[in-house]
């Protein structure tokens, strides 16, 4: 029994598991140690949240990317562990059990008047968009709230994930099961609201205060636009030919199209542009198997981040991967050839590949902003301190907002703009926003890097 120094070799001894290829083992080793260890596997695993930006790590998956084999414990994770989505550190961690109704209830502190009974049927807050900002916000309001209606429409099925996942899951083979964290279905009951998958927001009557779907109208006290933003596709990027991933749907259809190495063979794949999803998913196929060609404009990989050398390192990072980058050209032309795609560039060079990928930045999509009439800016323009619209009944977070015309398409703000408009519209103290510089874990698992 002593030569279970940790948690996680108990529990691969146990289970005759092969712990994967390059794990650290965490800390910790003496023989009290394992003692405790060996009692502490008989608890269930748990799961610990990080605050910064929501990704939760469970001690049952361990985090193989950075030597955390499955089963390691919490306590076991080594103090300077950075979290694998947004690069803070264990400290920012805390316990996490998705929150009950009741125990939401319990909490809600009910800043607002009760309403009274001739009050009780207000449309009450209608949330557009359920990614993280949209079930954030839900939670936040319903844990001050307990009785106010909120609507979630959504145009997918509103299931919960870390989209930031999308970046590494086919190296740690995530399957959607994996991926989704729970079923929207599920997360409506758990924070009794209203769901409306499959919806498309058509137009806003800010006067009226009336948001017209694709499954009728309603109407709305408060209106939240938490929609995001769609990936770009600049003019000679055909949108039949080129797989756009910024959200679950999509990344899962591509997964499909590619198949497993295993059953259908090595894909060539190209990526246009060479930022942080273009070089995240680049990372990840070719980890998956498949060959990569990865263009861009500028001269280096992650070109934004060129002062911290970021292009360099992840270059060196992929010798050994198949990836081939392809600085300093642009596409003139994509066509279809047989089964394959053509893609050639200004300067006259052409790639065959199986598919393409553009990861060619994002945009707001502007319609339902403009049917408000809302100030735009890039963007939704918003309060920097409220996160208010141009319409005072109307807030907005996450990819969708711009703030003095400047976007920040980041996990982490997600979180505090949530708490300052449930705040603001549960009338409770205000909790003014503050925009803080953004930190940005790469998640080119081969080298993760954290920029700011
Ligand atoms: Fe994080």
């Amino acid at each position: 029994m002593n030569q279970l120094t940790t948690t996680a070799q108990a529990v691969q001894a146990m289970s005759a598991a092969r712990p994967p290829e390059g794990a650290r083992a965490p800390s910790g080793g003496s023989a009290a140690h394992a003692v405790a260890s060996v009692a502490v596997i008989l608890s269930p695993w748990q799961q610990y949240i990080c605050h910064a930006c929501g990704y939760i790590y469970n001690e049952a998956d361990g985090d193989p990317d950075s030597g955390l084999a499955a089963g390691t414990r919490f306590a076991d994770i080594p103090e300077d562990w950075a979290c694998p989505l947004c690069g803070v550190t264990k400290s920012d961690f805390e316990i996490y059990e998705p929150p009950s109704l009741d125990a939401l209830r319990a909490k809600a502190q009910g800043c607002r008047p009760v309403p009274s009974a001739g009050q009780r049927h207000q449309p009450g807050v209608v949330i557009v968009g359920a990614g993280r900002a949209g079930w954030q916000l839900a939670e936040n309001l319903r844990a001050m709230e307990a009785e106010l209606p909120i609507t979630l429409v959504t145009v997918c099925a509103g299931d919960v994930y870390d989209k930031p996942l999308l970046s590494v899951a086919m190296a740690r083979q995530l399957t959607r099961e994996k991926l989704v964290r729970e079923s929207g279905v599920d997360a409506a009951r758990r924070l009794n609201l209203r769901l409306l998958p499959h919806t498309h927001a058509i137009s806003i009557c800010a006067q009226t205060k009336q948001l017209r779907t694709t499954r009728g109208t309603l109407r709305y006290d408060q209106l939240v636009l938490a929609h995001g933003a769609q990936a770009a596709l600049p003019a000679p990027l055909p949108a039949s030919l080129c797989w756009r991933i910024n959200h679950l749907g999509a990344y899962l259809q591509l997964r499909a199209a590619l198949g497993t190495v295993d059953q259908s063979g090595a894909k060539d794949v190209l990526i246009v542009g060479a930022g942080l999803i273009g070089s995240e998913l680049a990372n990840d196929l070719a980890l998956g198997g498949h060959c990569i060609t990865l263009l861009d404009v500028q001269s280096e990989p992650l070109a934004r981040w060129q002062a911290e050398q970021a292009g360099q390192q992840v270059l060196q990072a992929w010798k050994d991967l198949p990836i081939r980058f392809v600085g300093g050209v642009k596409v003139a032309k994509v066509e279809k050839m047989g089964q394959r795609i053509r893609i050639s560039t200004d300067c006259g060079q052409q790639f065959e590949v199986d598919q393409v990928i553009a990861a060619t930045g994002l945009q707001t999509p502007s319609r339902l902003a403009q049917s408000a009439g809302l100030a735009w800016q890039n963007g939704i323009a918003v309060d920097p301190l409220t996160l208010r619209t141009s319409s005072p009944a109307i807030h907005a977070m996450g990819d969708c907002i711009t703030i003095n015309g400047q976007a920040s398409r980041f996990i982490e703000p997600i979180a505090r703009q949530a708490k300052t408009i449930a705040a603001a519209i549960t009338a409770c103290t205000p909790v003014p926003y503050e925009v803080r510089p953004a930190m940005v874990r790469v998640k080119t698992s081969s080298r993760p890097l954290t920029l700011h």
